[in-house]
């Protein structure tokens, strides 16, 4: 009999394509307004999409950019650079 386990969430990295515990992972959403910007509480309204919490991956989704493509909204020069700007203070 195994102990009753406590179900974790699991999402896949929009980069690397990796799934994981969704508290590995950061969520980035589209408000209404059409902003990309990065939901800190995990709770936002909007469609979401997760990133590993690794520079890299940032990055990548970035420079391909993957973000817009997940959020299917365009990704706007300054919400791209508001999380550039998150990516490198808090990864
Ligand atoms: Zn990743």
């Amino acid at each position: 009999m195994s102990p009753k386990k406590k179900h974790r969430p699991q999402r896949t990295c929009i980069a690397c394509r990796e799934v994981k515990d969704k508290q590995a992972l950061l969520r980035i959403v589209r408000t209404s307004e059409q902003r990309i910007v990065v939901d800190e509480t995990g709770k936002a309204q909007g469609r979401g999409a997760y990133l590993c919490k690794q520079v890299a991956c940032w990055q990548k989704a970035l420079d391909r950019g993957i973000i817009g493509r997940a959020l299917k909204a365009p990704l706007t020069d300054q919400d791209a650079e508001a999380l550039r700007q998150y990516a490198s203070e808090i990864l």
